[in-house]
């Protein structure tokens, strides 16, 4: 069997929504499990954070897939409905739904549901993606209150820059100004904002990537906020090359040998959602030590320095990421967020829970 595999914690999900609490300043906690709970799974998500506040999906098929499994907690859907025939589904299965555009406000407005519906309004704050005019708030707050398919109503806003110098007090501050007058609930944290601005947390707070044991910070590590790695990418060496001095490895021969040396190829590429533009260098672990990737990542293998490691070689257990190697320290590498290759874990790489 080829030998990669995904290892995935239920026990360091669990830890890290602990973590979420313990920041969310009494705020209930939506545990964001879309896409696949970045890439973790739905029901290991379901299980793992069973003591989630609520949970936050992106679709009516996952949150019809979280009410199966039986979740009784709120589910709220982050985009809203995406047409008016998702109504009844939504009432059915009691979601909540976010509305971001007037044309949701039409639908509920011309279709409202016999069961009426919790609801975020969302309001821009200066993201300019998804919500609707701030400068709008007091009429559209008075348009929903009036509305018969609204049972209730939460504002929400999202942040743009709270991984980063800019914070979020640029968008809170005009947020806070609009919606203090309506004595509504109100929600805007994501994993960024909860970590570090005890003051943006609101009634609910949205954490997702934190609960997966991952840093959303570019100047701080997950192991800083005592976040565990959930996921671990792993692998074995099916190959090893003798260099000589000046010869390349793999495609474009993007690596050259300076002296001899020892050379890794690891059962692990980018068809198993190994980021292709890792370059030379990117941190990996063979045998328990550290190392670097070689050269370009190929479909179904990567190369790796072997070293000062003596004693590996055919065999040698990899940790493309994990506990040794955070994941963010491979995604800086490859000039992205740690989100995408959580995300990005390719179906073809068998799961294994673990404790
Ligand atoms: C995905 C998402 C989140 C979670 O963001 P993280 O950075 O993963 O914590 C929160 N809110 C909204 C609206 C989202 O779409």
């Amino acid at each position: 069997m080829r030998p990669i595999k995904a290892g995935i914690s239920l026990g360091a999900m669990a830890h890290n929504l602990r973590v979420a609490r313990a920041h969310a300043n009494g705020a209930r906690v939506f545990a964001v499990v879309k896409a696949n709970a970045y890439g973790h799974g739905l029901s290991r998500a379901r299980r793992a954070f069973a003591a989630a506040d609520g949970f936050a999906v992106l679709t009516l098929e996952e949150a019809a897939n979280l009410r199966l499994m039986g979740v009784e907690q709120p589910i709220m859907l982050l985009e809203g409905l995406f047409g008016a025939d998702e109504i009844a589904t939504c009432a059915e299965l009691d979601l909540w739904p976010v509305l971001h555009q007037p044309a949701q406000l039409g639908w509920l407005e011309r279709a409202p549901p016999a069961r009426p519906l919790h609801v975020f309004l969302k309001f821009d704050s200066g993201m300019h993606r998804l919500g609707l005019p701030l400068a709008d708030h007091a009429a559209l707050v008075a348009r929903v209150r009036n509305m018969p398919g609204v049972a209730g109503i939460t504002l929400m806003t999202h942040f743009a820059q709270a991984d980063e110098a800019a914070g979020v007090d640029w968008q809170l501050r005009p947020f806070l100004e609009g919606v203090k007058t309506h004595a509504l609930p109100w929600s805007a944290a994501n994993s960024a904002a909860l970590l570090r601005f005890p003051h943006a947390c609101g009634a609910w707070v949205r954490p997702g990537l934190m609960l997966y044991g991952a840093s959303p910070f570019a100047d701080a590590s997950a192991s800083e906020f005592d976040l565990k790695p959930a996921m671990s990418l792993e692998s074995e060496i099916i190959g090893v090359q003798s260099l000589r001095a000046g010869e390349g490895v793999g495609y474009g021969q993007m690596f050259r040998a300076e002296r001899a040396m020892r050379v890794g190829v690891v059962a692990c590429g980018y068809a198993d959602g190994y980021p292709r533009h890792a370059p030379t260098g990117t941190p990996v672990a063979v045998a328990g030590r550290p190392t670097r990737t070689l050269g370009r990542v190929s479909m179904d293998m990567l190369c790796v320095d072997l070293e000062g490691l003596p004693d590996a070689g055919m065999g040698s257990p990899v940790e493309l990421w994990g506990a040794q190697v955070p994941v963010d320290a491979v995604a800086t590498a490859a000039e992205t967020v740690s989100y995408e290759l959580l995300c990005a874990l390719a179906p073809r790489v068998p799961v294994e829970e673990v404790a």
